[in-house]
């Protein structure tokens, strides 16, 4: 199989394009990031550009967006192509995984694409402090509650995405929640309890998976302040055991 990589020059882009124009040393850096990850080589075993991941990929109907044209900008190697793609496109994805279920050559182009959303990220691209700008306030309510999502944010005016659907979110969610049997979700700040241990515990995985490197790359001040509640948290449990051990 043929991999084409372009001549290098200095620097490359397309010159009236809105987007930072990178050095050639920048696109190579990007590719084999994406490249070297160990899940690459289980994405992409080749390609025969028949077009069936985009024919099922629900974001292609929507967006100017080509699971097969990602596919193919990475197996030939197009770094420029593959930066391009980084600005916009693949953010359009699902994550569905239909591409993957669908593709004759067992590619997972939605896998590729999680791949090349990571590299934007350790990168920082400013399509990815875009894209993750508004996960802020999920961030804050993860850390301090050890819940993505609360009832009490479900707001049209965060929603506004779902269109007309917005006007369901106007139930009085304080009733309905009391119908749930666990009485540890009748609450509207949190989606349901999660003891201190636990929430140590995510911190760690956090830690140890690169996800806190990832969001110092892209929000110093955010990881400052998630930084700052780890900590608290840390020196709350670190108390609670102390007490129980003295009381033992
Ligand atoms: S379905 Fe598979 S082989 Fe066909 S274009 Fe998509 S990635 Fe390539
Ligand atoms: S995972 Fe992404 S690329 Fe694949 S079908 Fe779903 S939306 Fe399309």
């Amino acid at each position: 199989m043929s991999h084409a990589t372009p001549a290098a020059t200095g620097s490359v882009g397309d010159p009236f394009a809105t987007t930072e124009i990178a050095t050639r040393e920048k696109l190579e850096g990007i590719f084999n990031d994406i490249k070297s990850h160990p899940l690459y080589d289980h994405e992409i075993y080749g390609c025969l550009n028949c077009g069936i991941c985009t024919a099922t990929c629900p974001a292609a109907h929507y967006y100017d967006f080509s699971p097969r044209e990602i596919v193919q900008l990475l197996i030939t190697e197009n770094l420029e192509g593959i930066y391009d793609a980084m600005q916009e496109k693949i953010w359009a994805c699902a994550q569905c995984y239909t591409c993957a279920a669908r593709c004759p050559f067992h590619n997972s182009p939605g896998g590729l694409i999680m791949l090349m959303r990571e590299t934007a990220i350790k990168h920082g691209m400013q399509s990815a402090k875009d894209v993750l700008k508004p996960f802020t306030r999920v961030l804050m309510k993860l850390i301090t509650t050890g819940n993505q999502l609360a009832p009490n944010m479900i707001t049209p005016d965060a929603f506004a995405d779902w269109g007309p659907n917005v006007a369901r979110i106007k139930a009085p969610l304080n009733i309905l929640r009391k119908a749930i049997p666990m009485p540890t979700m009748h609450t509207l700040d949190t989606a349901w309890e999660v003891n201190i241990k636990t929430s140590i515990e995510l911190y760690t995985i956090w830690e140890a998976s690169g996800v806190l490197e990832q969001l110092e790359t892209i929000d110093p001040n955010l990881f400052d302040v998630v930084g700052d509640l780890m900590d608290e948290k840390r020196d709350e449990y670190q108390e609670w055991l102390d007490e129980q051990h003295d009381a033992a």
